[in-house]
């Protein structure tokens, strides 16, 4: 990750810190985090970082394209995956795993109202994760009522 944390750092025109590496390396090891998770994770290893270098770099990398950025319900998570691909979403715990890319032209195509031009399209699925089907029942609301 280190090596290739160099790399993706030099891509976006940034200078390489130990911070932004960590930055990196705290992305690596969660699953879509947000910049707060982040933050989080290495704020005890670098005391003097804050959360708007985290943003920044985060920020940067992506605007390059070198982190995908998914917005969850208008909070924004961060991807290292940055070819095409979608998500789900678990309505409970709200954990984000990766689905195969979307790609269905013809069905954009012919789903779109007239004069409008798609420009790019996302697809966030929502469900349970194994943990939250296997932990406590659905509340009665959770349930169909039938
Ligand atoms: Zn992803």
């Amino acid at each position: 990750m280190v090596g290739d944390g160099v790399v993706r750092l030099r891509e976006a025109g940034l200078r390489v810190t130990p911070q932004r590496l960590a930055v990196l390396d705290a992305l690596s090891r969660r699953s879509h985090p947000t910049a707060d998770d982040i933050y989080r994770d290495i704020a005890p290893v670098y005391p003097g970082l804050g959360l708007a270098t985290v943003y920044n770099t985060l920020s940067a990398l992506a605007a390059r394209g070198q982190v995908l950025v998914v917005d969850d319900r208008g909070g924004r998570r961060y991807d290292l995956h940055v070819t095409p691909h979608q998500h789900i979403r678990c309505r409970r715990c709200g954990m984000l795993a990766d689905l195969p890319h979307w790609n269905d032209r013809q069905w954009i195509d012919g789903a779109t109202p007239a004069g409008w031009a798609v420009e790019r399209w996302t697809l966030m699925a929502d469900g349970l994760c194994p943990d939250c089907q296997s932990a406590t029942p659905a509340t009665p609301d959770e349930h169909d009522r039938n």
